[in-house]
Protein backbone atom coordinates (compact mmCIF):
# COMPACT_ATOMS: atom_id res chain seq x y z
CA UNK A 1 0.00 0.00 0.00
CA UNK A 2 1.13 3.22 -1.03
CA UNK A 3 1.08 6.00 0.74
CA UNK A 4 2.22 10.16 0.37
CA UNK A 5 1.24 13.68 1.56
CA UNK A 6 -1.74 15.07 -0.35
CA UNK A 7 -0.88 17.41 -2.37
CA UNK A 8 -3.95 19.27 -2.68
CA UNK A 9 -6.48 19.90 0.16
CA UNK A 10 -9.40 17.68 0.10
CA UNK A 11 -12.04 15.72 2.37
CA UNK A 12 -11.32 13.34 5.19
CA UNK A 13 -12.62 10.00 3.18
CA UNK A 14 -13.98 9.34 7.32
CA UNK A 15 -15.65 12.57 7.97
CA UNK A 16 -15.37 14.49 5.85
CA UNK A 17 -13.62 17.26 7.56
CA UNK A 18 -11.41 19.46 4.99
CA UNK A 19 -7.67 18.67 5.11
CA UNK A 20 -5.14 21.17 3.91
CA UNK A 21 -2.45 20.58 1.48
CA UNK A 22 0.72 18.55 2.82
CA UNK A 23 -1.17 17.79 6.08
CA UNK A 24 -2.53 14.24 5.78
CA UNK A 25 -1.66 10.87 4.26
CA UNK A 26 -3.07 10.03 1.14
CA UNK A 27 -3.76 6.50 0.59
CA UNK A 28 -5.25 4.37 -2.83
CA UNK A 29 -8.61 2.44 -2.10
CA UNK A 30 -9.55 0.57 -4.79
CA UNK A 31 -7.65 2.76 -7.80
CA UNK A 32 -8.76 5.98 -5.62
CA UNK A 33 -6.55 8.36 -4.06
CA UNK A 34 -8.48 9.49 -0.47
CA UNK A 35 -6.64 11.57 1.70
CA UNK A 36 -7.25 11.30 5.95
CA UNK A 37 -7.66 13.73 8.74
CA UNK A 38 -5.17 13.19 12.05
CA UNK A 39 -8.49 11.47 13.89
CA UNK A 40 -8.75 9.20 10.65
CA UNK A 41 -5.47 7.74 9.56
CA UNK A 42 -5.49 5.00 6.96
CA UNK A 43 -7.21 1.94 8.47
CA UNK A 44 -5.05 0.84 11.34
CA UNK A 45 -5.93 -2.93 9.93
CA UNK A 46 -4.00 -2.33 7.07
CA UNK A 47 -0.79 -3.33 9.11
CA UNK A 48 -1.73 -7.05 9.55
CA UNK A 49 -3.94 -7.19 6.19
CA UNK A 50 -3.17 -10.07 4.25
CA UNK A 51 -3.20 -9.28 0.19
CA UNK A 52 -6.00 -12.16 -0.33
CA UNK A 53 -8.22 -10.13 1.44
CA UNK A 54 -9.86 -6.69 0.00
CA UNK A 55 -8.96 -3.09 1.07
CA UNK A 56 -10.16 -2.04 4.27
CA UNK A 57 -13.13 0.70 3.72
CA UNK A 58 -13.39 3.38 6.35
CA UNK A 59 -15.54 2.34 8.92
CA UNK A 60 -19.27 2.61 9.06
CA UNK A 61 -20.76 6.00 11.30
CA UNK A 62 -23.50 5.85 13.47
CA UNK A 63 -24.85 8.55 15.25
CA UNK A 64 -27.62 7.54 18.21
CA UNK A 65 -30.45 10.34 19.18
CA UNK A 66 -31.91 9.72 22.74
CA UNK A 67 -31.87 9.74 26.03
CA UNK A 68 -28.13 9.24 27.74
CA UNK A 69 -29.13 5.76 29.19
CA UNK A 70 -30.90 5.30 25.47
CA UNK A 71 -27.33 5.75 24.48
CA UNK A 72 -26.14 3.98 26.11
CA UNK A 73 -28.19 1.13 25.60
CA UNK A 74 -27.96 1.45 21.44
CA UNK A 75 -24.17 1.58 21.83
CA UNK A 76 -24.19 -1.38 23.71
CA UNK A 77 -26.35 -3.39 21.65
CA UNK A 78 -23.90 -2.65 18.61
CA UNK A 79 -20.96 -3.82 20.93
CA UNK A 80 -22.82 -7.24 21.52
CA UNK A 81 -23.97 -7.78 17.82
CA UNK A 82 -21.71 -9.98 16.35
CA UNK A 83 -19.77 -9.76 12.95
CA UNK A 84 -19.64 -5.51 13.97
CA UNK A 85 -16.57 -4.50 16.28
CA UNK A 86 -17.22 -0.70 17.83
CA UNK A 87 -13.87 1.33 16.61
CA UNK A 88 -15.04 4.41 18.71
CA UNK A 89 -17.33 6.15 20.40
CA UNK A 90 -17.77 10.39 21.10
CA UNK A 91 -18.68 11.37 24.23
CA UNK A 92 -22.45 11.84 24.50
CA UNK A 93 -23.22 15.63 23.06
CA UNK A 94 -26.39 17.36 24.80
CA UNK A 95 -28.35 18.41 21.67
CA UNK A 96 -29.05 22.36 22.20
CA UNK A 97 -31.98 22.64 20.35
CA UNK A 98 -33.92 19.35 22.06
CA UNK A 99 -33.55 19.47 25.77
CA UNK A 100 -33.24 16.51 27.66
CA UNK A 101 -32.11 14.59 23.98
CA UNK A 102 -28.37 13.64 23.65
CA UNK A 103 -26.54 12.20 20.39
CA UNK A 104 -23.25 9.65 20.07
CA UNK A 105 -21.73 9.32 17.50
CA UNK A 106 -19.82 5.76 16.92
CA UNK A 107 -17.22 4.14 14.13
CA UNK A 108 -18.05 0.79 13.29
CA UNK A 109 -16.27 -2.20 11.30
CA UNK A 110 -18.78 -4.70 9.86
CA UNK A 111 -16.54 -8.10 9.31
CA UNK A 112 -16.30 -8.21 5.05
CA UNK A 113 -18.09 -11.49 5.16
CA UNK A 114 -21.00 -10.45 6.93
CA UNK A 115 -21.09 -7.84 4.39
CA UNK A 116 -20.52 -10.22 1.53
CA UNK A 117 -23.73 -12.55 3.34
CA UNK A 118 -25.69 -9.59 2.78
CA UNK A 119 -25.25 -9.11 -0.36
CA UNK A 120 -25.57 -12.14 -1.73
CA UNK A 121 -29.27 -12.49 0.10
CA UNK A 122 -30.13 -9.42 -1.29
CA UNK A 123 -29.01 -10.24 -5.21
CA UNK A 124 -31.49 -13.08 -4.66
CA UNK A 125 -34.34 -10.92 -3.89
ZN1 LIG B 1 -11.49 12.52 9.56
Amino acid sequence: MSTRPNRHPGPCAVCGTTVPAQAGPLSRTQGRWTVHCTDHPPAASDENRRDDQPPAQPPVEVRYTGTETECAALVQALKLTPHMQVMRVSDLTPRREKPGRHSVYAHVRIDPRLLAAIAREEAQE
